[in-house]
C-alpha cells in the first residue's frame, strides 16, 4: 500500500484546482452573475491574451480540439478527395475529422525515438492530389517544423499543427527565430480539455493563424457560417468556447509556463531514475524544440507491458498505454491501402510505450515510490 496520502493519478486536476481555487470560484460566480455566458467579455480577454502569450495574430476560440480541427480545413477550402498527410501514431481525432469531411487521411509513420511524424516518410507519400499536412506535436514536443515547412513550400501544401498537447512548446529555427507550437503552419488547432497542458473545466479549444483571411473563415465557420447575424454565407457549425471556460483559462494561462516546468522537473526525475535501464528507454527530447511533457512515455523492452500495469496498479500507481492501436490497425479506420506491416515504427510503439503520472503536482516522495516500483517489477 502507498505511503503517500492523496491517490496518485495521472492527472491532478484536483491538487492543481485547490491551489488558485478562490480566484477560480471568484471568476466562475462573476461570469454567473453577469449572464454573458456566451462570447461575454471574459471570452475576448482570453483570446487577446493567448494570442499575446503566443505571439499569434489571431486566435479562434471553438468548443473543443476536434472541431478547432474540423473548422481549420473546412476553412482552407478542402474538398472532399482531396489528401491530407498525417501521423499513424496519433490520437484518433486528427484523422478522425479528415475521413468526417470526406478527405482522404494519407498516414505515414513517426521517428521511433521522437515519436514525430517521419518527414522523409511525409515526402513519399504526396501524390499530386495532396493538399495538406497535419503533423502532431505529439507528447508536447514539436515535430521537425523547419523541414516540414520546406516540404510544404515545396508542393504548395497547407500545414495545419495539431498543438492538443503541446501548447507554449517554443519551437527554435536554424536562423534561431523562436515560435510557440501552432503559430508556424497555417494553422495551429489546440485543446483545452481538462487534461491537456491547459486545461479547462469542461470542453474548449482553438484555431490560432496569422492569416487575416483564415481567421475570418474560422470565424464564420464556427458561428454556422455567418459574419453577420441571420446573413450566412458558408455552412458551418456551432462550436463555440463557453464565457465560464474562458474565466478558468485565463486565470490557468498566467500558471501555464510554470505547469510546464513543474512537468519538466518531473520529467527529468524520471529521466535520471530510469538513465541506462536495460529495459526502459526513456523519451528522447527531440531538437529544436523544448518539451512541455504532456506525457511521459517510455519503451518497454524485455518484460510484460500489462504485467507491469498489472504489478502497479496493486502499488495504486496508474499507467496508460497511449496509444495501444495504430490508426491503420483500428476498425474505423481500415482501408484496403494499409496492412499490418506498413508503419513498423508506430506498430513497435503501440506494443511496447507506457505513460507514467505526469501532472504539475508531482512531488519528489512520490516520483520515487513510482519509479521505484516500476524498478521494482523490472528486477
Ligand atoms: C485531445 C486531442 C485532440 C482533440 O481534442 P478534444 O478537445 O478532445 O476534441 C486532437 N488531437 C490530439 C493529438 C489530442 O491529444
Amino acid at each position: 500500500m502507498t505511503t503517500i496520502a492523496r491517490k496518485i493519478q495521472m492527472v491532478d486536476l484536483i491538487g492543481q484546482y485547490q491551489k488558485i481555487q478562490k480566484e477560480v470560484d471568484d471568476a466562475v460566480l462573476n461570469v454567473i452573475r453577469s449572464s454573458a455566458y456566451i462570447n461575454g467579455p471574459e471570452v475576448k480577454s482570453f483570446k487577446a491574451e493567448l494570442e499575446a502569450y503566443l505571439k499569434v495574430k489571431h486566435v479562434i476560440p471553438c468548443a473543443n480540439g476536434t472541431d478547432a480541427l474540423q473548422i481549420a480545413m473546412m476553412a482552407l477550402g478542402l474538398k472532399p478527395g482531396d489528401e491530407v498527410i498525417t501521423a499513424d501514431f496519433t490520437y484518433v481525432a486528427t484523422a478522425e475529422v479528415i475521413a468526417l469531411l470526406g478527405l482522404k487521411p494519407v498516414l505515414v509513420d513517426v521517428y521511433p525515438d521522437t515519436f514525430d511524424i517521419n518527414v522523409e516518410a511525409i515526402e513519399k507519400a504526396i501524390t499530386p492530389n495532396t493538399k495538406a499536412i497535419v503533423p502532431v506535436h505529439l507528447f508536447g514536443q514539436c515535430a521537425d517544423m523547419e523541414r516540414i515547412l520546406a516540404v510544404a513550400k515545396k508542393h504548395n501544401l497547407f500545414v495545419i499543427e495539431d498543438t492538443a498537447q503541446a501548447i507554449g512548446a517554443d519551437y527554435t529555427f536554424s536562423d534561431g527565430r523562436v515560435a510557440k507550437a501552432g503559430t508556424m503552419g497555417d494553422v495551429g488547432c489546440t485543446s483545452f480539455f481538462p487534461s491537456k497542458n491547459l486545461g479547462c473545466f469542461g470542453d474548449g479549444g482553438a484555431m490560432y493563424t496569422n492569416s487575416d483571411d483564415l481567421a475570418a473563415k474560422m470565424q464564420m465557420i464556427a458561428n454556422h457560417g455567418q459574419s453577420v447575424q441571420y446573413y450566412h454565407d458558408s455552412i458551418g457549425v456551432n462550436s463555440r468556447l463557453d464565457s465560464i471556460q474562458a474565466a478558468i483559462l485565463r486565470i490557468k494561462l498566467r500558471h501555464l509556463d510554470n505547469y510546464a516546468a513543474a512537468r519538466n522537473k518531473a520529467a527529468d526525475y524520471y529521466d535520471k531514475a530510469f538513465a541506462g535501464h536495460p529495459k526502459l528507454k526513456t523519451p528522447k527530447r527531440a531538437k529544436n524544440t523544448n518539451h512541455v511533457f504532456h506525457q511521459y512515455t517510455l519503451q518497454l523492452s524485455g518484460a510484460d507491458r500489462s504485467a507491469l500495469k498489472d504489478f502497479l496498479a496493486k502499488k495504486e500507481i496508474p499507467m496508460m498505454i497511449y496509444y495501444p492501436v495504430p490508426l491503420h490497425l483500428q476498425k474505423a479506420y481500415l482501408d484496403p491501402r494499409y496492412k499490418q506491416g506498413d508503419f513498423p515504427v508506430t506498430e513497435q510503439l503501440c506494443s511496447s510505450v507506457f505513460s507514467l503520472p505526469m501532472h504539475t503536482e508531482l512531488d519528489e516522495e512520490t516520483l520515487k515510490y513510482i519509479t521505484d516500483s516500476v524498478k521494482e517489477f523490472l528486477k
